[in-house]
C-alpha cells in the first residue's frame, strides 16, 4: 500500500516537473533554449539533437556502404572479376582483362585512406572502341551488379552545351543519383557508361576557331564531369533552373567509361603503323597486323578522330573489342548465364515444355543475324519471330516436348516481318 502511493506520489512530482520544466532528453536543453522540441511518449528531442543523430546515421550508412564495397573488393581480385565477366560476355578476352584491372584498381584508389600517403593513384577511365553491339554496353553493365553499385547509361548524341538545345551534361549525374535511389554517397562511388562518344568528335583534327555546338562544345562541357570537381546537380534532371534545389556531386570516385564505334577509325590506324613502320626495314607495316585493326588503336588515333587531348587525358585506359563472327554469335545465343536459349528453355518449362532448339536452327539464327547485319542485338527478334508461335500454341498444346527444327524455323522466320528487313 505504502509501496503503490509512494510509485504514484513518484509520478506526480515526474507529471509536475514535466509541465513546469520541459526539457530536451538527449542535450537537457530546455525548450525555451531550442528551436523545436518534439515529444515523445516518455522523454523530449530538441532539433538540434535531431540533426546530430541525422550525422551519426548518415555516417554509419556511408561506412556500411563503404564496407560492402570493400567486402566485395576483398571477395574479387582481377582474376574473378574477369571470371564473373566471362559468365555474362563471350569473346572479348582483351578488354575483359583490361576492365577487370581498371574497375580493381578504380575502386581499390576509392577505398585508400586520403593522404594516408603522398602518392595519389590516378583514376582509371576507359574508353571503349568496338562497333556497335559487341558488347561494350554490357561489360558496362555488367561490372556495375556486380559490384552492386549505381550504373547509367548517357548517349553523347543527346547532350549540348549548356543554353543550347538538348540535355546538359549534368543530367548525366542526375540520372546517377536516380539510380542511386537519391543516396549522394552511393552515386559519388558510381559508374556512368557514355554511350556514342565518337559522335562528339570535332569535324577535324585543327581546333576550331568557330563553335561547335554538338561536338566540342560538348567534349569541353563533359571536362568539368571528369575533372573530379564538385557539379550542382538538379535532382529530377531536365535544365538548370535557380527556383530548383540543386544537390552537390562530387564526381571524384566516379568510374566514366566510354563507348564508341569510331566508324573510319581503322585506316587512321593503318595509316600511322605504316607510317611508323617506314624506315625499320620493313616495306608494309601491316604485315603482321592481327585481324582486328582495332587492337592497335591508341589515344593519337582517338585524337586524330576529333577528341580533344583534354578529354582523353582524362581517360588512362584505352580498350578495344572484336566484331562478333559467327561461333561467337553461337556462343551468345547458348552460353552466357542469361543466355537466349536458356531464357526460352525456362519459359517453356514453366509449362512443362521441354524447349530443344536443334544446332541447325541455332546456326540459321546466326547466318539470318548476320545476313541482316544486326549483330548480336538482331538475335532476339529473330528468336522471337520463330518462337512466338510456339509460345502461342504451347500452354495449351498438352505436350511435354517441343523440338524446333530447321523447317518449322525456316517457315516461321521467312512469314515474319524481320525477314522482309532490307539491308543497306
Ligand atoms: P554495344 O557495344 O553497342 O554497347 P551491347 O553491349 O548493348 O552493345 O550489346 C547488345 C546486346 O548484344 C547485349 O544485350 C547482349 O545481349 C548481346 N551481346 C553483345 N556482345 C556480346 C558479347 N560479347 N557476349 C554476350 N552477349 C553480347
Amino acid at each position: 500500500m505504502l509501496k503503490t502511493s509512494l510509485n504514484l506520489l513518484g509520478l506526480g512530482i515526474f507529471a509536475f516537473m514535466a509541465k513546469q520544466d520541459v526539457r530536451c532528453s538527449f542535450c537537457g536543453r530546455q525548450k525555451k533554449e531550442v528551436e523545436v522540441l518534439i515529444a515523445g511518449i516518455t522523454g523530449h528531442i530538441c532539433d538540434s539533437c535531431i540533426s546530430q543523430a541525422g550525422n551519426i546515421v548518415e555516417e554509419e550508412f556511408g561506412q556500411a556502404n563503404k564496407s560492402e564495397l570493400e567486402h566485395n573488393l576483398t571477395l574479387l581480385k582481377p582474376k574473378e572479376i574477369l571470371a564473373r565477366l566471362d559468365e555474362f560476355v563471350i569473346g572479348q578476352e582483351d578488354a575483359k582483362k583490361v576492365l577487370s584491372v581498371a574497375v580493381y584498381n578504380h575502386y581499390k584508389r576509392l577505398l585508400q585512406e586520403e593522404d594516408a600517403e603522398e602518392i595519389e593513384i590516378e583514376k582509371s577511365n576507359v574508353i571503349i572502341v568496338g562497333e556497335t553491339g559487341t558488347g561494350k554496353t554490357l561489360l558496362a553493365k555488367t561490372i556495375a551488379k556486380m559490384l552492386n553499385i549505381p550504373f547509367t547509361i548517357a548517349d553523347a548524341t543527346v547532350l549540348t552545351e549548356a543554353g543550347y538545345v538538348g540535355e546538359d551534361v549534368e543530367s548525366i549525374l542526375s540520372r546517377l543519383l536516380q539510380a542511386a535511389d537519391y543516396d549522394v554517397a552511393a552515386a559519388e562511388r558510381g559508374i556512368v557508361f557514355i554511350d556514342e562518344i565518337d559522335k562528339v568528335a570535332r569535324k577535324s583534327d585543327n581546333p576550331s576557331i568557330t563553335r561547335d555546338v554538338s561536338g566540342e562544345g560538348v567534349q569541353q562541357a563533359m571536362l568539368k564531369l571528369l575533372e573530379g570537381s564538385t557539379v550542382g546537380v538538379p535532382p529530377q534532371g531536365g535544365r538548370k533552373h535557380p527556383d530548383q534545389k540543386m544537390v552537390q556531386i562530387d564526381t571524384k570516385n566516379i568510374l566514366f567509361i566510354c563507348g564508341g564505334a569510331f566508324d573510319g577509325i581503322k585506316q587512321i590506324i593503318e595509316r600511322r603503323i605504316k607510317t611508323q613502320s617506314i624506315g625499320f626495314g620493313s616495306s608494309d607495316g601491316m604485315e603482321d597486323v592481327k585481324e582486328n585493326t582495332l587492337s592497335y588503336v591508341n589515344q593519337l588515333d582517338i585524337k586524330k578522330y576529333g577528341l580533344i587531348p583534354e578529354l582523353i587525358g582524362r581517360f588512362p585506359v584505352l580498350t578495344y573489342l572484336n566484331p562478333l563472327d559467327k561461333p561467337t554469335l553461337i556462343r551468345i545465343l547458348k552460353e552466357p548465364k542469361n543466355a537466349l536459349v536458356k531464357q526460352y528453355e525456362k519459359l517453356f518449362a514453366i509449362d512443362g515444355i521441354a524447349l530443344e532448339i536443334t544446332d541447325e536452327v541455332i546456326d540459321f539464327i546466326v547466318d539470318k543475324a548476320m545476313e541482316l547485319k544486326l549483330g548480336a542485338r538482331g538475335l532476339r527478334s529473330i528468336c522471337e519471330a520463330i518462337l512466338t508461335d510456339a509460345m502461342f500454341e504451347g500452354p495449351t498444346m498438352n505436350v511435354t516436348k517441343l523440338t524446333i527444327d530447321l523447317t518449322y524455323a525456316k517457315e516461321k522466320f521467312n512469314e515474319s516481318k524481320i525477314s522482309k528487313l532490307k539491308v543497306a
